[in-house]
């Protein structure tokens, strides 16, 4: 039966209610008197995080994940285990209860927010519900925000990209805790951190290393998380000793050596070079014990898997005739062209300073709460990609950090953005002050004029 259709009653509609569509609304209602609709296709909030394997968390602190108005984690050091003394980092359960109270608390309640769970965005200003087939029109005055232009793809709703033989088992990482009979092998397919993910779970849980076979088309860099914490000292040190190491690069596997060499970068294998940077952050335990995974195979990506056999564009391996293999490959972060957040037909949410998505919409939402004209938020905010090949790691930092100079000037925003903990770069007001920020800043000041220039150079060789 198709429903009448209905004027949805709202000055913003926002699509997706991922991380990135919550940061945007929840700064945007904070800032002006305005009524939001949010949509999503899913039956609640939090993104991807809904479809996520049960064993995942956030890879950085919970402090710059979530909403700018309430901080994820309550700033907690982790007091036990391998990472104590480093930030908690919220486990998938944590972070969907912190964004189900959020959208109820703040959105909800007051009034100034509705949620269309279950509703599809057709891209022609209309929306309908999937579950009871209701049609809403967006009304011309109504601002489209578009919050699923960076939404990864995951295994649980991505087909295995190879072919699959009759008679393998070939799982997404989300059902490996679901198993009830153990493989004498498992086959991890995947660079990413899903993959790591999965190595350290299946080791956690016993599995020897020498029964992982791990996939790996590509080796990745990733961040050292001892560095990439909420407290301006230790972040700023590490962005001022990316910047000396950027400045003294040769070339772009030099300047990644230099910054493994500062503690910054770590790679899994030290006899490879890596040639992906999508620069998820990784502790030391765990490094050490994606080290014990011996067979690992480096012969391209797979085409087909059959029993005892896979089959790659490099060649072939063979396998437990009983071997699982667990889908890691889904392309997870999006890459599609940069546009201006601020467009003719929709805002489109994307990272501003380099990699934090949270607290790049967050900004958008200040940004567009507090300006009144697009093309000067546009010059404020303009957007920066995530990191994929070394080139374009060195791309986002360049992108990233010349739209924290333009947007940090305004010192409105620069106020707004030293109180929000989304902001790693951020110094709070009430910090007391250090030898070691003093410091941190001073070489900042000193190495971010040559490092610049010489990453935006290396950017495109
Ligand atoms: C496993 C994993 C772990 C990660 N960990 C971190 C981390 O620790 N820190 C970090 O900063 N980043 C992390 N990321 C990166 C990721 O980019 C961020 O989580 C980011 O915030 C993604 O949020 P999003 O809102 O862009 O996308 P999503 O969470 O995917 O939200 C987009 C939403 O839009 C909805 N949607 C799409 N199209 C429509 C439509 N037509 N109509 C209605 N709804 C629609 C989708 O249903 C979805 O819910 C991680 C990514 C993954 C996959």
């Amino acid at each position: 039966m198709t429903h009448a259709a209905h004027p949805l009653d709202a000055d913003y509609l926002v699509v997706g209610a991922g991380a990135m569509g919550m940061a945007f609304t929840d700064a945007l209602i904070d800032h002006t008197d305005v009524r939001v609709a949010l949509v999503d296709r899913r039956h609640g909030v939090g993104g991807h995080w809904l479809g996520a394997y049960p064993f995942v968390r956030l890879h950085q602190a919970s402090a710059f994940y979530g909403v700018a108005s309430t901080l994820m984690g309550g700033g907690r050091l982790q007091q036990h285990g391998p990472e104590t003394g480093l930030q908690e980092r919220a486990t998938v359960s944590e972070i969907l209860a912190y964004f189900d109270k959020v959208l109820a608390e703040r959105m909800l309640e007051p009034g100034r927010v509705e949620f269309l769970a279950n509703c599809e965005y057709a891209g022609d200003r209309t929306v309908v519900s999937h579950i009871s087939g209701e049609r809403y029109v967006v009304p011309p005055d109504c601002r489209i925000v578009d919050a699923r232009y960076l939404a990864p793809d995951i295994p649980e709703e991505t087909p295995p990209p190879f072919e699959v033989a009759g008679g393998v088992r070939v799982i997404p990482v989300n059902d490996l805790a679901r198993l009830s009979e153990a493989p004498s092998e498992y086959v991890v397919v995947g660079s990413g951190k899903t993959a790591t993910d999965a190595c350290i779970w299946l080791l956690g849980r016993g599995v020897d290393p020498g029964a992982i076979c791990w996939v790996r088309p590509r080796d990745p860099w990733m961040l050292n998380r001892a560095v990439v914490q909420p407290d301006p000292a230790v972040f700023l040190g590490m962005a001022a000793d990316t910047m000396a190491a950027a400045g003294a690069a040769t070339s772009l596997e030099d300047l990644f050596l230099r910054l493994e060499e500062a503690g910054i970068m770590l790679r899994i294998d030290r006899s490879v070079t890596p040639t992906m940077a999508k620069t998820p952050t990784l502790a030391t335990w765990e490094l050490e014990q994606l080290r014990s995974v011996e067979h690992v195979v480096r012969r391209g990506h797979i085409r087909s898997v059959r029993p005892g056999r896979i089959e790659l564009e490099g060649g072939s391996v063979e396998v437990a005739a009983d071997a699982l293999v667990v889908h890691c490959a889904a392309a997870g972060l999006k890459y599609p062209p940069m546009v201006p957040i601020w467009g003719p037909s929709a805002i489109t949410l994307q990272p501003i300073r380099a990699g934090f998505p949270c607290f790049g919409a967050a900004l958008a939402g200040y940004v567009e709460a507090t300006r009144e004209d697009d093309a000067e938020r546009n010059r404020l905010c303009p957007p920066s990609p995530y990191g994929n090949s070394l080139a374009g790691w060195a791309e986002m930092n360049v992108l990233g950090t010349r739209a924290a100079m333009s947007f940090g000037a305004e010192p409105d925003i620069k106020a707004w953005a030293d109180t929000v903990a989304l902001n790693p770069a951020r110094i709070p007001p009430d910090h007391p002050g250090s030898t070691a920020l003093e410091d941190a800043l001073a070489r900042l000041r000193v190495h971010t004029g040559p490092g610049l220039e010489r990453l935006s150079a290396l950017a495109v060789t």
